[in-house]
């Protein structure tokens, strides 16, 4: 009765642990926004390299010339990376750039309006009088009844 018990655990364990891939469950392929890019991962490993060859050749563990051929060899390494990393942010650049010149177009309409603020450049909904960020009054223009 005990061996039953013990198979079935097992068989639930097996199938709960195959259970993504029975599932087709995969990872996401897309990027996150907040996950190292490649080069800024290959710095970030060169740099701690570059720290533990030091601690090791100032605690006697590395010799000279070992020391400066990690050095050396290292350095190189987190230069690439950096080189890497301009490049990529190079891209990122003109994506912030498109964001700003939609920034600029919302900020331009909302003066055309009269909904962004004098005072601190909140662009506020259309038909507001006041500003929802400082509180100020808006020069909007009222919207007539009339219409
Ligand atoms: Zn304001």
């Amino acid at each position: 009765m005990a061996l039953i018990g013990a198979v079935l655990l097992v068989v639930a364990v097996v199938a709960w642990v195959l259970m993504p891939v029975t599932k087709g469950q995969h990872a996401s392929l897309e990027r996150d926004r907040d996950e190292l890019t490649d080069a800024e991962a290959r710095r970030r490993v060169a740099l701690l390299a570059l720290r533990d060859v030091e601690y090791d050749y100032h605690t006697g563990k590395l010799d000279e010339n070992d020391y400066r051929a990690l050095r050396s060899e290292l350095s190189a390494e987190a230069l690439a990376a950096l080189q890497a990393l301009e490049d990529e942010s190079t891209g990122a650049r003109r994506a912030v750039d498109a964001e700003l010149e939609a920034e600029i177009a919302a900020v331009r309409a909302g003066l055309e309006a009269g909904t962004t603020c004098a005072s601190c450049g909140h662009v506020n909904p259309q038909g507001s009088r006041f500003c929802a960020s400082c509180g100020g009054a808006l020069a909007a223009r009222e919207v007539s009844p009339s219409s």
